[in-house]
């Protein structure tokens, strides 16, 4: 199972009297190397086209498990101030802030049957969130809420989303289980007309578009998916009914079956634990390991708690932001894997070739960290060759667990290492990889979502703008925004999101910052009797420079990289970078929104007012 490449990571080992490889210290040149190979054997010409939605045959793969079926309601025709498109976290912090804002007339619409976003589907067992709940769950000193532990499991997190939306009032608001239609804008009236699939029909000065970020499921487009006779779903569409138990594990169906789960993401680090313990056998097919460091989670201590003092949560997010985009700021307040690997950014441009050659060393150094843990926790030598990662330390979402790696210690769980290949084939009975068939009852897909394909894609309905004209016409070259917040053609549009918006390995610090400023915009047009709101082609253009010039170091460093959603499947092109975020420091992203606020009267923005004649 283990894969060698002559004169690489085999180059200066030596056998010890185990038959053990005794650990070695490749050279920079060597690791390089080595990167670049492991990078080769996983490019594939289709890119992100190897994927496939759940549309067409794969449709089934949509259905909500979480709610009952046939649920039915009367339509909706209504006027308000504002239209949310999504209750994830971005869709309810605009709401919050509008709340705040003083503005009430506003409706949200999500598919989902309750608020919730990412956690409302992820209910995988073992689904947790990766980064600190203390600095991750949104507005704790509003609601007075404290998180059980350091890293809050998804029911968790569901309910403190039910907490926010029951705190700020955003349940009678909510259209759930309803998908946007359409959503267009009338010049005449300077109003959006949004329908939805039940009907409604409502009319809006604004519409927030927070459709998510890492929320379309994709499949692999393994040849032979539809034709698997077992049971099969994706990791955000749990089918507890199957397994049995629930997200803490226990699954008692899966005692007596086989089960195969195709994916070793940040996703799969999660449940391939759980489904270990309850699977009768669990085949993991694996096409690029995770960089899995320590977790080392604990319950919240009531002291430290108790100690806090008002303010003490922005503090906190401020530093962790900080950190987490390699600002080195004195004080490290989370002190977790995230705050010492990002510390240092090794991402970002070096002045001269010993600046870089220290952060190649940085960065290697940390990644040889990661592949010795995996030496130190894996017994067999060959298993634990094939979980090592061979890529820079921010080329996937580092992981971090502390019983994803003993998993494959167990005698049930079997790695099949596709050697960065992936499966080759689905049948009926099973995984075809090379020249072996795995019968199995139960395939899982830990297959992730769609990140770097066309905005309106994902979003699954196209806003149609001034002139009829639809976004994905407008932005046939790429996408182009004011802060990826506001674009022309679409007045009073504001959208959440990453696509030209901003980003941190903490999805809550840049979501928190956009949905304020999307609720201060709306606030200060409606208060200063603002029709329409829209940005000009040269501040779009501008914003379009900033984010090039942060995108820089980011492209050199991701050209090295094992393809994945974070580098686009290893492709790149100009209208790609127009899809990118701001890849600068989400501080600076925060500061940019509200300078921009602040500094008067909507720069970059032409606006028509209340007293203007229409023409
Ligand atoms: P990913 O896109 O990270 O992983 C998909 C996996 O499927 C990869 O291992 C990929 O391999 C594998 N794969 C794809 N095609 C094939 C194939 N043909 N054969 C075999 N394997 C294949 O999705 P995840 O759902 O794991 O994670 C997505 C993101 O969600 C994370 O990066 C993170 O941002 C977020 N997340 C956050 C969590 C949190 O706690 N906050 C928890 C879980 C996820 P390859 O790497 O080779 O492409």
């Amino acid at each position: 199972m283990a894969h060698h490449e002559p004169g690489t990571e085999d180059s200066g080992t030596s056998e010890s009297g185990s038959g053990r490889s005794v650990a070695h210290s490749p050279s920079p040149a060597e690791l390089k190397e080595k990167y670049r190979l492991e990078r080769e054997k996983r490019l594939r010409p289709e890119g992100i086209g190897q994927y496939v939605d759940f549309s067409g045959v794969y449709s089934d793969f949509d259905t909500d498990p979480y709610v009952e079926p046939g649920f039915t309601r009367d339509a909706v025709v209504d006027e308000v101030d504002v239209v949310i498109v999504g209750g994830g976290f971005g869709g309810m912090l605009a709401a919050a802030n509008l709340r705040k804002a003083g503005i009430n007339n506003f409706r949200i619409i999500d598919k989902a049957g309750d608020f919730g976003g990412t956690w409302y589907w992820n209910r995988y067992p073992g689904a947790a969130c990766d980064v600190e709940s203390y600095v991750y769950l949104p507005l704790l000193e509003e609601t007075g809420y404290m998180p059980t532990e350091k890293y809050a499991k998804a029911p968790e997190i569901f309910a403190y989303c039910q907490l926010l939306g029951r705190t700020f009032d955003l349940y009678d608001v909510a259209l759930f289980q309803t998908e946007v239609a359409d959503a267009a804008w009338d010049d005449a009236s300077d109003r959006w007309l949004v329908t939805t699939n039940r009907d409604d029909q409502l009319t809006a000065r604004f519409v927030v578009i927070a459709g998510g970020v890492l929320h379309k499921a994709k499949l692999p487009g393994i040849a032979g998916i539809e034709t698997f006779a077992g049971h099969n779903f994706h990791t955000s569409r749990w089918d507890y009914d199957y397994t049995g138990g629930g997200p803490t594990g226990g699954m008692d169906k899966l005692a007596d079956k086989r089960v195969g789960i195709i994916g070793t993401g940040a996703t799969a680090v999660q449940v391939v634990p759980r489904l270990a313990e309850s699977a009768g056998e669990l085949f993991v097919f694996q096409r690029t390991p995770a960089a899995v460091g320590v977790r080392n989670n604990m319950p919240t201590d009531p002291d430290w708690a108790a100690s806090l003092q008002p303010g003490w949560q922005e503090e906190r997010i401020r530093n962790f932001t900080a950190l987490a985009a390699g600002d080195q700021p004195d004080e490290d307040l989370v002190g977790d894997g995230w705050t010492a690997m990002l510390r240092i950014d090794t991402r970002r441009r070096a002045p001269n070739k010993e600046a870089q050659a220290e952060l190649d060393a940085i960065d290697f150094a940390n990644m040889e960290g990661i592949r010795a843990r995996v030496d130190e926790v894996i017994d067999d030598p060959a298993i634990a060759e094939a979980l090592k990662p061979w890529y820079g330390q921010s080329c996937k979402r580092p992981c971090f667990h502390d019983e994803y790696l003993p998993s494959f210690n167990r005698p049930n769980v079997t790695l099949v290492d596709t050697e960065g290949r992936g499966v080759d084939r689905i049948t009926p009975a099973g995984v075809v990889v090379g020249d072996v068939e795995y019968p199995v009852d139960c395939l899982i897909y830990a297959s992730g979502f769609e990140v770097t394909t066309d905005y309106t894609h994902r979003l699954g309905f196209d806003p149609r703008g001034r002139d009829g004209v639809s976004l994905s016409e407008a932005w046939a070259e790429g996408p182009s925004t004011l802060h990826g917040v506001l674009t022309r053609g679409f007045p009073n549009m504001l959208m959440i999101s990453t696509v030209q918006g901003g980003q941190n390995v903490n999805f809550l610090s840049p979501i928190t910052a956009t949905a304020r400023h999307v609720a201060q915009v709306i606030k200060a047009c409606l208060d200063g009797g603002v029709q329409a709101i829209e940005p000009t082609v040269e501040a779009q253009e501008e914003w379009f420079g900033a984010i090039l010039t942060e995108l820089d170091a980011t492209w050199r460093y991701n050209a090295a990289c094992t393809p994945g959603y974070l580098n686009n499947e290893g492709g790149g092109d100009m209208r790609s970078a127009r899809g990118a975020a701001y890849m600068g420091s989400a501080l600076n992203f925060s500061d940019i929104l509200d300078r921009w606020r602040s500094s008067g009267d909507f720069p970059g923005v032409e606006v028509s007012r209340t007293d203007a004649v229409k023409g």
